[in-house]
C-alpha cells in the first residue's frame, strides 16, 4: 500500500461486525481462564495481553501503522518523544558504553544523552551533522553502541546525510537511530537510506493537533544483532530476568529490539502511551499525509516571505534554494520538509521580542507541528540550560525564532508576519 493509503487505513482492519474505528481498549488487566494460559504469555510462548504497562490493543493498532508507514517490522508506543529516544538508545547502551550523536539535536535529547545518561555511565561525543566521514570514523570507540540523528533537526532545521551516518555507523558495526519527527514518514523514510532504528515524538505533526503527548519507536529489522553479539550481549545472550528467553534467536533481526524493549524497559520503566491518547494519535495519523502536504506548502511560502524582507538577517529553511541543507533536502525530502521555519531578525533579542509580542495568529508556544502556528525563542524557553556556545554549536544563536506554520489560510499568515515586523 502507498502511504496515503497506509495512513488511513494501516494498522486495524476490523472483522465482521467488528468497530470500524480502532476500539479503545480502557482496561490494565485481561482476564484468562486458567494459570496455564496465562503462563505462556509470561514465556513470551503465546501473544496476547496480560497487563497495558506492558502492551495494549489499542496501542499496538497504532504501533502497528507506524511501523507500516516506516516500513519496519516492529513497533511500540512509548509516553514521549523523550521515553522513545530514551529506551531506543538504552535497549543497546549501558554503564561503560558511548554513543556518537549529531549535535543538532532536539534540546530535550540533547540534555538526555549529555546530563542524565551520562550520570547513568553513558558517554557521548557530539559531531557535527555536516562532519566528513573521517570526522564521524573518528568519533567512534571500540565501546560505541549506537550513533544518533535527527532527519530534520528541532529547532536547528539541519538535514542530516543519513545515508553517509548510516555507512559510517554501519562500518564500525553499530546501528543508526534516527529521530524522524519532524520528516514523518510522509516526507522521508530513513530506512530506506540505511537507518536501523526510527524514534518519534508523536506529540508533533504525528498527532498534528496539540493532542496528546506521545512517542514510537520502531525497528526496521535490517540490523543483524547477532553478527555483533559480542557488542549486543542484551540482545544475543539469555535474559535472566525474562525465564532465560534470547531475544535474537527467539524473534529473530525482525523482533528482537522490539520485545526486548517491551519486556524489559517497559516493563521495569513503565512509559506506557495511554490507549486513549493512542486513539487520538491514530486520528492524527488518518490526515498526515493531507495536512503535512499543506504545512509544506506553507512553511515554504512563509520562509520565502521572510527570506526577502529587510528586516530579517536569515532564514533556515531547507526548501529555500540558498539554504545550505537544500541539497540533502531536495535528496532526502523531495516532496517537501515540514511547516517549521526558523530565522534571525536584524534587530536582535530585542527585535525578536517585539516581534512576537505583536503577533495576532501566530501563539507563543512550547510546541511545534501543530495545526495552528505557533513561534518561540529557544534561547529564552526550550534551550535556556544551555550556554551560549552550546546554543551555536547546536544550531540555535541567541536571536533566533522558531515558527511552526500551522494549516490556516496562507494570506493571513503572511499578513501577521507583516504587521509584526512593520513594528519592529
Ligand atoms: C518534541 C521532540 C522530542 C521530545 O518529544 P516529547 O513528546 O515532547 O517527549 C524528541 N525529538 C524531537 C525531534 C522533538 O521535536
Amino acid at each position: 500500500m502507498k502511504t496515503n493509503t497506509i495512513c488511513v487505513q494501516g494498522g486495524y482492519t476490523p472483522g465482521n461486525g467488528e468497530p470500524r474505528q480502532i476500539p479503545i481498549v480502557q482496561s490494565t488487566t485481561f482476564k484468562y481462564d486458567t494459570s496455564e494460559d496465562m503462563g505462556k504469555l509470561f514465556d513470551l510462548e503465546a501473544e496476547g495481553y496480560f497487563y497495558t504497562r506492558l502492551q495494549n490493543p489499542t496501542n499496538d493498532y497504532v504501533a502497528a501503522k507506524i511501523a507500516e508507514l516506516e516500513g519496519g517490522t516492529a513497533a511500540m508506543l512509548t509516553s514521549s518523544g523523550q521515553a522513545a529516544n530514551f529506551f531506543a538508545l538504552f535497549n543497546i547502551c549501558e554503564c561503560g558504553d558511548h554513543i556518537v550523536s549529531s549535535s543538532s539535536i532536539y534540546g530535550g535529547t540533547f540534555n538526555l544523552i549529555s546530563v542524565t545518561m551520562k550520570r547513568m555511565g553513558i558517554d557521548v561525543t557530539f559531531v557535527s551533522p555536516t562532519a566528513t566521514e573521517e570526522e564521524l570514523n573518528a568519533a567512534f570507540r571500540p565501546n560505541t553502541k549506537a550513533m544518533f540523528g535527527e532527519t530534520i533537526a528541532n529547532p536547528a532545521l539541519t538535514v542530516l546525510d543519513i545515508e553517509l551516518f548510516a555507512k559510517v555507523a554501519h562500518a564500525h558495526g553499530v546501528p543508526l537511530i534516527v529521530d524522524n519527527t519532524f520528516a514523518t514518514p510522509v516526507g522521508c523514510r530513513p530506512f530506506e537510506w540505511g537507518a536501523d532504528i526510527v524514534t518519534h515524538s508523536t506529540t508533533k505533526y504525528m498527532d498534528g493537533h496539540g493532542a496528546g503527548v506521545g512517542g514510537a519507536i520502531v525497528d526496521s529489522g535490517n540490523f543483524d544483532w547477532m553478527a555483533h553479539a559480542d557488542k549486543y550481549p542484551g540482545l544475543t545472550t539469555p535474559d535472566e530476568s525474562y525465564h532465560g528467553v534470547n531475544y535474537s534467536e527467539r524473534f529473530g533481526n525482525a523482533g528482537a529490539f522490539i520485545t526486548k524493549c517491551t519486556t524489559q524497559l517497559m516493563r521495569d520503566l513503565g512509559s506506557i502511551q495511554s490507549p486513549q491518547n493512542a486513539f487520538l494519535l491514530n486520528l492524527g495519523l488518518e490526515s498526515l499525509h493531507v495536512r503535512m502536504k499543506r504545512h509544506c506548502e506553507n512553511g515554504q511560502a512563509v520562509a520565502e516571505f521572510l527570506h526577502d524582507h529587510p528586516k530579517v538577517a536569515y532564514v533556515n529553511y531547507c526548501g529555500l534554494p540558498d539554504d545550505p541543507y537544500h541539497a540533502l533536502a531536495e535528496k532526502y525530502l523531495p516532496n517537501g520538509s515540514c511547516g517549521v521555519v526558523s530565522f534571525g531578525l536584524a534587530g536582535g533579542r530585542a527585535a525578536a521580542s517585539t516581534f512576537m509580542k505583536n503577533l495576532k495568529l501566530a501563539a507563543i508556544e512550547t510546541h511545534v507541528a501543530d495545526a495552528r502556528t505557533c513561534c518561540l525563542n529557544p534561547a529564552s524557553s526550550t534551550h535556556r540550560q544551555m550556554t551560549d556556545e552550546q546554543l551555536k554549536e547546536a544550531g540555535v544563536p541567541a536571536e533566533l525564532i522558531r515558527i511552526s506554520v500551522g494549516l490556516e489560510d496562507i494570506e493571513d499568515l503572511i499578513a501577521d508576519l507583516a504587521q509584526a515586523l512593520e513594528k519592529c
